[in-house]
């Protein structure tokens, strides 16, 4: 169980074909291993040994692909590195991963200057870069692998240390995830075989490659021999543009992004023939957005998957089939169900298993569970105890096996002793016609703890109100849930780097260190 099997077996037997396209130029299989197996001979002469961090720091390009299997070719670790962090939240990740070398793009010169210093670790940048005599510690490998010669694959696999990914920080400061060959292999062939991927697959990198939600579409679409399409960064045109201009046949969103591109008034006007396949996940998905992506994409197949880092990612999926006119309705507010190679519980505080129809953490056991987190044997302890991944999302099994996520522990409101799911109040919000985004927080209440408080956008010339949008929510949910308070925002909601609603800073002015919630 090798991340870098698929590699060679495509450059073996379809070494002409194209392997991977970026706006600039294409790779066939045959010249993406080639350059793998010397960009890992350049890393090799860099010192890196088995079971060695490299930190990667870069746009989604070609370098990043090919540092993705580069670097596991050379016996080290991927560890990619938080773009869209500040200079020092990115020295407090690349510290935590202690790599041996870190290897930044042409656009990050500086940062990585810095990184590495602060870091006193090696630094290599990939695109050859100007200016660069005057910059201390670097190293050009783009001119170095021109000149070295191909060298044999370390031989890693199965239980060894492949990847090191932090997760999305949603919750507070992310955490390093250790994957090892086989988690990250499992979950790239029951994801392929249960969304269909294979050699014809081409599969857009719409999100940042620094996170696991893109990076596992990256060792799946290779492992089955298909093509890659990379654009440097997110934004509806570019991604609508790639895939007619590269016959794209998946694409992966989370739903922000969906949300987004359901937006541009030109949409009609894209050639989307290509596409057979939107997969989905990564946050809640609201109701209001799947229905308007059902409508506007009828020949599009849609399939949802749930998961997270320490899961590699997947854990259950939403089939095509399920998303069908044919299939129940109530359906589509689900997650799915687990994947062939989990097995998924709920259980209470004390993980005691709870029956069908009850609400309690979701706990997952399987080949995809994390090795742990890096250096924090204490808290993966917590987390794996009894051998289950204690996922901190709370949701319940119907009768049919669909698992339905109620909301993240840290995110469900208490008011009044009754719990309250964010995301069941989002989805009665997202309902009304004039409401383009929201979100559902705690607030402090000095009677019933916390009070239910929604965030909304409004679509452009509305004119809602926050009585009439309350009484809107009473008719679908109730009362003690519908939002005591609402605060209408023009500017779009605050995101995480992996475009999660973040609702730590939407919380942020609420809460004063002497409340209970923080986050
Ligand atoms: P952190 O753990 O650092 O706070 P994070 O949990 O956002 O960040 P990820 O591993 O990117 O980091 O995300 C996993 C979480 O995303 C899950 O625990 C769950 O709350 C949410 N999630 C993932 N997929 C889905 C989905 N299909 N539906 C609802 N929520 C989802
Ligand atoms: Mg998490």
């Amino acid at each position: 169980m090798q991340l870098t099997a698929g590699l060679r077996k495509a450059a073996s037997f379809r070494a002409e074909e194209t392997a991977l396209v970026t706006p600039e130029r294409s790779f066939s299989h045959g010249d993406l291993l080639d350059r793998v197996a010397r960009l890992a001979g350049v890393f090799r002469r860099f010192g890196v040994g088995a079971g060695e961090p490299v930190a990667i720091l870069a746009a989604n390009g070609r370098e990043y692909i090919e540092c993705y299997f580069a670097v596991l070719w050379a016996g080290g670790v991927v560890v990619p590195v938080n773009s869209r962090f500040s200079l020092p939240e990115m020295i407090e990740q690349v510290t935590d991963a202690e790599p041996s070398l870190l290897v930044c793009d042409h656009s990050f010169l500086n940062s990585a200057v810095q990184l590495a210093e602060a870091c006193r670790c090696l630094t290599a940048v990939i695109a050859a870069a100007p200016n660069v005599a005057g910059l201390p510690k670097l190293h050009d490998y783009d001119a170095a692998v021109a000149d070295e010669r191909p060298c044999a694959d370390a031989g890693r696999g199965g239980d060894d240390l492949a990847c090191l990914f932090y997760t999305g920080g949603t919750t507070g400061r992310a955490k390093g995830v250790m994957l090892s060959h086989r988690n990250l292999w499992v979950n790239a062939v029951v994801t392929s075989l249960s969304f269909g991927f294979d050699e014809t697959t081409v599969a857009l990198h719409a999100g940042p490659l620094f996170h696991l939600g893109a990076g596992a579409r990256v060792y799946t679409t290779s492992i089955m021999g298909g093509r890659h399409v990379v654009i440097p960064r997110f934004s509806p045109n570019d991604v609508l543009a790639a895939i007619s201009r590269h016959k794209v046949t998946v694409a992966t969103f989370v739903p922000t992004m969906l949300g987004m591109i359901l937006q541009m008034p030109d949409l009609d006007s894209y050639d989307l023939s290509s596409l057979k396949l939107i997969t989905y996940g990564a946050s809640p998905m609201p109701e209001a957005v799947l229905q308007e992506c059902l409508r506007r994409f009828p020949s599009i197949r849609f399939g949802q998957s749930y998961g997270m880092t320490e899961l590699s990612p997947v854990a259950t999926i939403l089939s095509p089939a399920d998303h069908l006119p044919t299939a129940p309705r109530h359906r589509l507010r689900s997650a799915g169900r687990p994947i062939v190679s989990a097995e998924v519980r709920i259980v209470d505080a004390q993980d005691r298993e709870l029956k069908t129809g009850e609400v309690g953490e979701v706990v997952v056991r399987g080949p995809m569970v994390m090795m742990g987190y890096w250096k924090q044997p204490e808290l993966t302890a917590q987390v794996l105890r009894g051998g289950w991944m204690h996922t901190g999302d709370s949701g319940r099994f119907d009768a049919d096996g669909y698992l339905y996520i109620s909301d993240r522990i840290k995110d469900m409101i208490i008011t009044g002793g009754e719990n309250v799911y964010s995301v069941e109040v989002e989805n009665a919000i997202a309902a009304h016609p004039d409401v383009l985004q929201c979100a559902v927080i705690g607030i402090p209440h000095a009677k019933w703890g916390e009070a239910v408080h929604a965030v909304v956008v409004r679509r452009a010339g509305s004119s809602l109100t926050a009585e009439q949008l309350i009484a809107f929510c009473r008719s679908a949910i109730a009362d003690y849930k519908s939002p005591r308070s609402i605060e209408f925002r023009d500017d779009p909601l605050p995101l995480s780097s992996v475009n999660k609603i973040n609702k730590a800073a939407l919380r942020a002015p609420y809460w004063t260190d002497k409340d209970r919630r923080v986050n």
